[in-house]
C-alpha cells in the first residue's frame, strides 16, 4: 500500500510551508503518570526521537498495525518549531509557531521487553504510524506561559486530561534541555509528555482530543488494510 505522505497543517486547513522534520518526545513529564508505570521521578527530562516517517494525521481516521503487538495511546500537548533553536536561542519559546495534540503511540509490551533487556526503545516507539498529530493553532493565537490545558476521550469516556503547569517540566525548560542535545529546526516537533490515564486502543474505537476551548478533534482508528 502507498504511504501517504503526511504534511503539517494549520487548523484553518493550509498547509504549512515546512517539511515534516523530527519529533524529540519527552518521557515521564507529569508526576501521576510516571507512577501508574511504576517509573521513577526523572531529575532531568527522558528524552527520545520518532522519524518523520512516524508523523500521521490523528483527524479523521488512522490505522494501527495490530501484528506487532498492543498500541497503548498517550495524549500529549505538542509544539511545533517555526525558527531554528539552538542552546544559545534566548527565548525558544518564541521560536515556536503552533501549538497542537497527538498521540505518542506506543507498543507497551514490546517496550517493557526492551527496557528489561536495556535496549533502545525505537521498535516500540518510533514506527509508522506512532505519532497521530493534530493541525496546528498558530501559537501567536495562545499565551504559551499562560497554563494551557488538553483532553482526550476515548469511545466517550474521558481518559487524559493534562495541564502544562503540572508538568514536570516546563515548556522553556524542555526546549533549553532538548537543545542541549538536539537542534530543533522548522518543522521539526516536541512532544511534551502525557498526564496519567494511558491504556490501550482498539479498531473501532472513537477517540477525541481537545486544547482548552478550541473545536473538539475527533478520529476513529482502523485495521491497517494488509
Ligand atoms: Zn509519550
Amino acid at each position: 500500500m502507498e504511504k501517504v505522505m503526511y504534511q503539517h497543517k494549520w487548523v484553518s486547513g493550509e498547509a504549512i510551508s515546512f517539511p515534516a522534520g523530527k519529533a524529540v518526545c519527552i518521557g515521564r513529564n507529569y508526576v501521576a503518570h510516571a507512577q501508574e508505570l511504576n517509573n521513577p521521578i526523572p531529575e532531568s527530562p527522558l528524552l527520545f526521537i520518532k522519524p518523520a516517517s512516524a508523523f500521521c494525521d490523528f483527524s479523521p481516521a488512522f490505522t494501527i498495525n495490530e501484528q506487532l503487538g498492543e498500541h497503548h495511546y498517550e495524549a500529549e500537548l505538542v509544539l511545533l518549531v517555526g525558527e531554528t533553536i539552538t542552546a544559545d536561542t534566548l527565548e525558544p519559546l518564541s521560536h515556536i509557531c503552533g501549538i497542537g495534540l497527538g498521540l505518542d503511540l506506543t507498543l507497551r509490551h514490546l517496550q517493557s521487553q526492551l527496557k528489561a533487556q536495556g535496549h533502545p526503545w525505537e521498535r516500540a516507539k518510533a514506527f509508522d504510524g506512532s505519532a497521530c498529530l493534530s493541525a496546528f493553532i498558530p501559537a501567536k493565537e495562545l499565551e504559551l506561559t499562560q497554563p494551557l490545558e488538553f483532553r482526550f476521550w476515548q469511545n466517550g469516556q474521558l481518559r487524559q486530561y493534562g495541564e502544562t503547569d503540572k508538568m514536570i517540566f516546563k515548556l522553556d525548560h524542555l526546549l533549553q534541555e532538548v537543545t542541549r542535545y538536539f537542534t530543533l529546526q522548522p518543522g521539526d516537533i516536541v512532544m511534551t509528555g502525557t498526564p496519567q490515564g494511558v491504556g490501550k486502543l482498539n479498531v473501532g474505537d472513537s477517540l477525541a482530543l481537545q486544547l482548552g476551548d478550541f473545536e473538539q478533534l475527533k478520529s476513529q482508528v482502523q485495521a491497517i488494510l494488509q
